[in-house]
């Protein structure tokens, strides 16, 4: 009983995440989700990404989180539209959540969209909400045995972006081991080592975003 539940409510989810899809295609919209555990610099890699991409594509965010508007405010300071979505409590971003936040973005003026999903490597992963692509951050001071502890994250996402990478030094997180095991799990899968602090690596992250929204055409 309680299982056909949850599957109701995710077929439901999957169904408005379909129609956002369609609604975002039609303005040919390339829209990533970024999923990560708290503090692992979602919103610093939006900012990068903003600072790297703003002049050549037309950009903005939704910005999930449980309660305060601490990143939106943050993301709106880089003069890009910024729809909040304050889920109440709940631990991830719905499809009917962004249904409404596309309601407050200047869909005919866009060509990116990023979604900061809440920091949570659980759920989020179930919930469709309409993106072309799903990308997991991870930072070095989490250590790297998340793949353990999280695969069905792994697996879901078409790009895993390493983050404070100017740590290395300084903490246990073996990058080969790392990417060896997450390969192993998803074959197709694109890393990006960047430090959101220095810089590093936000070029080819960056480089990536922009093929990614040229290939949706
Ligand atoms: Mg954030
Ligand atoms: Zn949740």
């Amino acid at each position: 009983m309680k299982v056909s539940i949850v599957e109701s409510i995710l077929s439901a989810n999957d169904e408005i995440a379909l129609q956002n899809k369609e609604i975002l295609d039609q303005y040919g919209i390339c829209t990533i989700n970024i999923m990560a555990a708290p503090g692992s610099g979602k919103t610093s890699l939006i900012l990068r990404t903003i600072d790297a991409l703003r002049h050549r594509l037309r950009i903005a965010v939704i910005e999930g989180d449980v309660a305060s508007t601490v990143d939106a405010d943050h993301v709106a300071t880089k003069e890009v539209p910024v729809a909040q979505i304050n889920t109440g409590g709940q631990c991830h971003l719905e499809a009917q959540m962004v249904r409404r936040a596309l309601g407050e973005l200047p869909l005919a003026d866009l060509d990116l969209l990023l979604i900061e999903n809440v920091g949570n490597l659980i759920c989020p992963v179930e919930f469709k909400l309409g993106e072309d692509l799903n990308v997991m951050l991870t930072s070095v001071p989490e250590g790297d045995d998340k793949p353990y502890k999280y695969p069905s994250i792994f697996v879901a996402v078409d790009a895993v972006v390493i983050n404070k990478i100017d740590l290395l030094p300084y903490v246990r997180f073996d990058v080969d081991a790392f990417r060896k095991l997450v390969l192993g799990m998803n074959p197709d899968v694109k890393f990006f080592e960047v430090s959101c602090e220095t810089g590093q690596g936000i070029d080819d992250w960056a480089e990536w975003v922009l093929h990614q929204r040229e290939r949706k055409g």
